[in-house]
């Protein structure tokens, strides 16, 4: 009987809190191999890992679309040689990253696992040890027909693996900073980790293609009582916006006032893309439900469904990139790209 070969998974570092040490004057990231002499249980792994390092290493703070290019350049060069890849990345932008990822890579194969943790990996109490060595094994884990379990951009945290696009950092500093609320996790350790194998997606047959055209003309405007139409004004109709995401209220509404309406009905036939998506943590916008929604909808806005706002930015990025036709990328955001809202 011939043996399975041992999974092999990369490790791309980028900086982030799980590598930084105390300066004095801040914490600041160190290198890779600080990260293993720290986590000497990473070389009892059953797999081979390699590592590639972010020069320089950020904060997640300064995460820029570019950085989002290289991740997925990285990948797709070594995508033949390993059989999963785990980002370390800074929890403030995580989401946004992982988001962006899961609509850049179409057809993955493989488990592309981001994680990172609220305490430095070298200090005593650190959740960066554990969220480090099981998002390796779930990177590393296959079915018995020798799949991934996981061909998904996923991300790690406090002992869940959760849908990138679905994501969101609700707590700054308890471990459990992650929620995915309108997704249950794709698998949850206990001694073992069980995975959720109903709604983890597989790819189709095309192979793994990328997108790496990404349009960032996207403002985000939260709607809030007391907003003035002057800021309405500047972000609705403003010069080089050319989507606007409009932070609603629950179901997705908005102030039904005329100056408001017109405003919005304005940029909608300037041609903008106005996608409404809710400030509510979970749930989703029905425009249909209550007037000061279907106002919206009336005046040109499209529905988000239970996107997420980080979801909801990097699919106008990805969509306006390889599309300059406003009214297809309106018409794909409607469809369920990648397993990012519930249709
Ligand atoms: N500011 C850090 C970052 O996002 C926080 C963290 O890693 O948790 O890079």
């Amino acid at each position: 009987m011939t043996k399975e070969p041992k999974s092999a998974v990369l490790l791309i570092y980028t900086g982030g809190t799980i590598g930084m040490k105390d300066s004095g004057n801040g914490l600041v990231p160190f290198n890779f191999d600080g990260i293993l002499e720290e986590v000497p249980e990473l070389r009892k792994l059953a797999f081979k890992t390699d590592s590639v390092t972010f020069d320089p290493l950020i904060d997640s703070s300064d995460v820029e679309p570019s950085m989002w290019v290289k991740l997925a350049e990285i990948i797709r060069d070594n995508y033949d040689s390993y059989d999963g890849f785990v980002v370390l990345h800074g929890t403030d932008t995580m989401a946004y990253s992982a988001s962006a990822l899961s609509f850049m890579l179409e057809g993955l194969s493989k488990p592309v696992i981001f994680t990172g943790s609220q305490l430095p990996v070298g200090s005593l109490r650190t959740d960066g040890r554990e969220n480090l060595v099981s998002a390796i094994e779930v990177a590393a884990a296959r079915e018995e027909n020798g799949t991934a379990s996981v061909p998904e951009v996923a991300i790690w945290f406090d002992s869940k693996l959760m849908r990138g696009n679905r994501t969101t950092k609700v707590n700054a500093t308890a471990f459990n900073a992650f929620r995915s609320p309108n997704l249950p996790p794709l698998a949850e350790a206990g001694i073992n980790i069980r995975y959720n194998r109903g709604i983890i997606l597989h790819p189709g047959s095309g192979g793994l293609r990328l997108h790496t055209r990404l349009d960032t003309r996207v403002a985000i405007l939260k709607i809030h009582p007391g907003i003035t139409e002057q800021v309405a004004r500047n972000v609705l109709l403003g010069d080089g916006i050319r989507a606007v995401i409009l932070e609603t209220y629950g179901s997705g509404n908005a102030i039904s006032k005329p100056w408001f309406t017109n405003i919005v009905r304005e940029s909608a036939k300037r041609g903008k893309i106005l996608l409404n998506v809710t400030q509510c943590l979970a749930g989703d916008v029905d425009m249909n439900l209550y007037a000061t929604g279907k106002a919206l909808k009336d005046a040109g806005a499209v529905s988000g469904g239970d996107i997420t706002t980080e979801g909801a930015l990097a699919k106008l990025f990805v969509l306006m990139g390889e599309h300059a036709d406003n009214e297809k990328v309106k018409h794909l955001l409607a469809e369920n790209m990648r397993g990012e809202i519930t249709k």
